[in-house]
């Protein structure tokens, strides 16, 4: 955590490493909210507020199971942070007719289709919604 805050602190990149099973992820997010809390909290009603309000954090995970334990940890913790959890059509698609395709490719064919003939109605809402 030292290392994280010490790269925070100045703006850098910091590359770490740490055996599998230690808490590598859920250290780096508390870090990471800790030092923007604690940053909001020292410029608090001053113009640099501002830019410790938009302070984002994105995360990267090769599986969406992988997501959903670090949101699920995260949860253990102190932090609340507004959450947007990005992932393929295969994982996220809500469309029983196109889900019932079994790969991946289908899936994304059926969507296609589905959006051209306007015929998926989750994303007419969507659309509706001008999100
Ligand atoms: S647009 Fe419709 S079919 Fe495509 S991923 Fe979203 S819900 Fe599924």
């Amino acid at each position: 955590m030292t290392q994280v805050i010490e790269a925070l602190n100045n703006g850098e990149n910091a590359l770490l490493q740490s055996p599998s099973g230690t808490g590598k992820t859920l250290s780096l997010l508390c870090a990471c909210f800790g030092w923007i809390n604690k940053r909001r909290e020292e410029y608090k009603n001053s113009q640099a507020m501002f830019e410790y309000e938009r302070n984002q954090i994105v995360l990267s995970t090769k599986t969406f199971s992988q997501i959903n334990q670090v949101v699920e940890e995260l949860s253990k913790t102190c932090y609340e942070p507004i959450k947007s959890i990005l992932g393929s059509k295969t994982n996220l698609c809500v469309n029983k007719r196109v889900l019932k395709d079994e790969n991946v490719s289908s899936i994304n064919e059926g969507c296609k289709i589905e959006r051209l003939k306007q015929t998926c109605t989750y994303y007419s809402e969507y659309k509706k919604s001008n999100i």
